[in-house]
């Protein structure tokens, strides 16, 4: 890729060749609290323009699929945009390689494959004990190829990498402890990880030095599915060039810093200490395993289906899907879940004194939920009243159940 990176809102035309409607523009620095839908609206000509790269023959785009379930390519076909309805139609065409979508079939699909990809995009874990758990293709032995040998291959030579969803993240549900050993097997048989990290550690297939040829690591695109809006407005602004701004676990910060806690519609539930004790009843969904006051995302105002609604505004609990350590460190996912952070369980008393402290010697409020892992305090420092009590429920708990915490 031989592209400059802009200063924002200039226009790319230094070629000469290429018009005034390929402005390259950081569609993700836009996206950055600005209001559900309006980036995509308002430079629809630019987006257009960055996926013609990739239409006609300039940029060249892979998707491989490892342990997925298809539910990210879903969501990405899934994304309501009119204004780009038909370079979207074509750009999933010319994608090089993409196992659901593509036209080719068998040995001509693998031929078409780009070896040189400009972005790779990577769907699904990746099975390191197993790997044949996962292949695509052919080794020259005639092997199922498995997919950890692309990874391998292809990702040093691609300018950019994003992994889409949180299987090829942070290693998702294939990754998980199977605690309850359901049919008597192992936790995490296939050996599945993302593809720089497993879980929160670093840990990843292509370990935590890599780097792609734009010089960034691989750019997580976490959720259960992921948010159509996450691919299309990172793979634009990676198409123009551009580097983003990424959070500890490489996550781009725009659509990755609030906290759902923070934007719930219940959250007057959870100030007034009123708790939904089962699914259908009122109040937050705090008993109810909702995983909001640890899970960062924009969704509870980006919202989904073209802006339609979002898990909490129809009665289901966040399940923290864009976390890394989905799913073990939320599951079971209809249960409350025990106060955690990085370090440790913290009690309320404990992550009052976090908050008051740091407010101390001046950290953001912010940054303490980074830093704890706990999403919410009231005003004064103290959880507001919640049936979190940590001992009553550490009581409560089967030895197996205390393991949710990590
Ligand atoms: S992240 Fe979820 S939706 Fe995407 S492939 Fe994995 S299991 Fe399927
Ligand atoms: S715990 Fe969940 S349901 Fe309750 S306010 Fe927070 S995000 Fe909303």
């Amino acid at each position: 890729m031989s592209q400059t990176e802009t200063p924002e809102n200039e226009t790319y035309d230094s070629d000469g060749q290429r018009g005034p409607s390929t402005s390259r523009r950081n569609f993700l620095q836009l996206a950055a609290g600005a209001a559900a839908g309006t980036v995509i609206t308002q430079y629809s000509t630019e987006i257009s323009a960055a996926f013609e790269q990739v239409t006609n023959g300039e940029l060249d785009v892979v998707w491989l699929q490892g342990q997925a379930c298809t539910g990210c390519t879903i969501s990405v076909l899934q994304g309501q945009y009119p204004s780009l309805e038909e370079v979207l139609s074509e750009f999933r065409l010319d994608v090089t390689f993409h196992p659901t979508i593509m036209p080719e079939a068998g040995e001509p699909a693998i031929e078409a494959m780009s070896d040189e990809p400009d972005v790779l995009i990577v769907e699904g874990s990746i099975p390191m004990d197993i790997p044949e758990a996962a292949t695509v293709g052919t080794t020259a032995d005639g092997e199922s190829k498995p997919m950890v040998d692309w990874v391998m291959e292809l990702a040093p030579e691609s300018e950019y990498v994003i992994a889409v969803g949180n299987c090829a993240s942070f290693g998702g549900w294939p990754a998980a402890e199977n605690k309850r050993n359901l049919h008597d097997l192992g936790a995490n048989i296939t050996g599945a990880r993302g593809l720089q990290f497993e879980k929160r550690e670093e840990r990843g297939v292509l370990g935590p030095d890599f780097t792609s040829g734009a010089d960034l690591p691989v750019i997580n695109l976490a959720g259960c599915p992921v948010h159509p809006d996450y691919v299309l407005l990172t793979i634009a602004t990676v198409l123009n060039g551009h580097v983003p701004e990424l959070d500890e676990y490489n996550r781009p910060k725009p659509f990755y810093e609030p906290l759902v806690h923070d934007n719930c519609p219940l959250r007057g539930y959870f100030d007034r200490g009123e708790f939904a004790e089962k699914p259908g009843d009122e109040g937050c969904l705090i008993k109810t395993g909702c995983a909001g006051p640890y899970t960062y995302c924009d969704d509870q105002s980006r919202l989904w289906n073209d802006g339609t609604s979002v898990c909490l505004n129809v009665g289901a609990p966040c399940i923290g899907c864009m976390e890394p350590g989905f799913w073990d460190r939320f599951a079971p996912l209809d249960e409350e879940i025990e106060r955690q952070s990085f370090f440790g369980p913290v009690t309320a008393e404990q992550a009052g004194w976090a908050g008051l402290a740091a407010a101390g010697v001046g950290i953001g409020a912010h940054a303490v939920r980074k830093a704890t892992g706990y999403g919410s305090f009231g005003e004064d420092g103290e959880q507001p009243t919640s049936t979190t009590d940590t001992q009553e429920s550490a009581d409560e708990r089967t030895s197996d159940e205390a393991t949710k915490e990590e």
